[in-house]
């Protein structure tokens, strides 16, 4: 299964990973923090789905 990156709602920048968080089989990304362009990181489903 593969899980879409999550990517800031303005412009679009793939979040930054927590090294701290992620290993070796799983990255975990920053997404609580805002964007440095003051937007929100979300994983957008949609876009991996294609209609
Ligand atoms: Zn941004």
């Amino acid at each position: 299964m593969k899980i879409p990156k999550p990517k800031c709602n303005k412009c679009g920048e793939v979040a930054p990973i927590d090294n701290e968080m992620s290993n070796k089989v799983w990255t975990v990304y920053k997404t609580k923090e805002p964007c440095k362009c003051g937007g929100k990181f979300k994983i957008d489903f949609s876009s991996e789905e294609g209609e």
